[in-house]
């Protein structure tokens, strides 16, 4: 297995496998007005995942994350979750949800082979959670994060968007959920999107003072493993759980990138805010594709520019994160 690797010596072990673009919730940063597309038409199907899975782990893939959209409306997850468990190499299998079928669901997908979780969760504050989801379901995602936090996964990590003026005076009620937790928030920086520029404006912060207020109270800022994702990731000696922070506007941010993703109707995006998709799904439709395939996954990264242009916002493609998987 040949590891994929750039021009500019970076690796790509991890993929982000988009399984979906519909959501059912309406993020106020992501899809104020609900997901406006055609639902599950020309999504891959079963047998096209297992090809492409067997592409990437011709091109040395360790990561594996189901997103989308919301990857848990698939009514084929636990088969998907099945296969993509077994592709040979892989080290670690995820999935980012949205929680809305946490608390029933989640002891099958551990069970069908799942072996991290990300929920999304930007405010411990019910009644915050509503005005920003949409979705009035934060009591049962905290039943279903404890519930997770029961089933021994490699791990259990939680994504909160950090919005100026909405959920940004929440680290002393963090701080308590964390103290018996062993798992990981992670504060994410509003991206800008092409549909979220006045959304944007009005309440991106940068998480400087985040940071700052951490290490007052004691957060350690650990070493980065050679393997580890951008998030700059805290510990505290008083509590189980860690807080991380992603800060996709900061200097080296893409210098440590290691994914690639794949929408849910098979293009291969080099970026998260690239200009262009590479189609995929004509190379999966035959077992016989095989090297094929896994020549274009290494042709194409030749093409993987140095960085984002969110500075200069520049947005590629993206309208929102839902359309590629965030
Ligand atoms: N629906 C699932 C969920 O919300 O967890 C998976 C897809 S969602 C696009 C993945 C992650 O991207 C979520 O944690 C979400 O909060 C985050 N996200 C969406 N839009 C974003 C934006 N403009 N900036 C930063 N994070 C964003
Ligand atoms: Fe849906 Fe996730 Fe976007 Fe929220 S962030 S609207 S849950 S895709």
């Amino acid at each position: 297995m040949a590891p994929l690797i750039d021009r500019f010596g970076r690796s790509f072990p991890y993929l982000r496998l988009s399984l979906i673009e519909a959501c059912n919730f309406r993020c106020s940063y992501c899809l104020p007005d609900g997901y406006q597309g055609c639902g599950s038409q020309g999504l891959l199907r079963l047998d096209e995942i297992r090809r492409l899975l067997a592409g990437f782990a011709c091109a040395g893939l360790q990561k594996l994350r189901l997103t989308g959209g919301e990857p848990t409306l698939r009514r084929d997850l636990l088969d998907i979750i099945a296969l993509a468990a077994a592709t040979p190499g892989l080290q670690r299998l995820a999935m980012t949800t949205n929680g809305c079928l946490l608390e029933k669901r989640v002891a099958d997908w551990r069970a069908a082979g799942l072996s991290a979780i990300n929920v999304s969760l930007d405010s411990l504050d019910g009644e915050r959670f509503r005005q920003i989801t949409g979705h009035d379901r934060h009591a049962s995602l905290l039943r279903g994060i404890d519930r997770a936090l029961e089933l021994d996964f490699q791990a259990v990590k939680l994504n909160a968007v950090l919005l100026r003026g909405r959920n940004d005076d929440e680290l002393p009620a963090w701080q308590d959920f964390l103290r018996e937790r062993p798992l990981s928030v992670r504060f994410i920086e509003l991206m800008r999107t092409g549909d979220n520029e006045d959304y944007f404006a009005r309440h991106h912060l940068r998480a400087e003072r985040l940071e700052a207020q951490l290490q007052q109270a004691g957060w350690q800022l650990q070493p980065r493993g050679p393997s580890d994702g951008p998030a700059r990731e805290y510990a505290h000696p008083n509590f189980r759980g860690r807080i991380g922070v992603i800060a996709p506007y900061s200097k080296d941010f893409c210098a440590g990138c290691n994914r690639l993703r794949v929408t849910s109707k098979g293009d291969l995006r080099l970026c998260l805010f690239g200009e262009f998709g590479i189609p995929l799904r004509p190379l999966l439709q035959d077992d016989a594709d095989l090297d094929t395939l896994v020549g274009r996954l290494t042709g194409q990264l030749a093409l993987k520019q140095a960085g984002h242009g969110l500075h200069q916002g520049q947005t590629g493609l993206t309208p929102h994160l839902a359309s590629i998987g965030g």
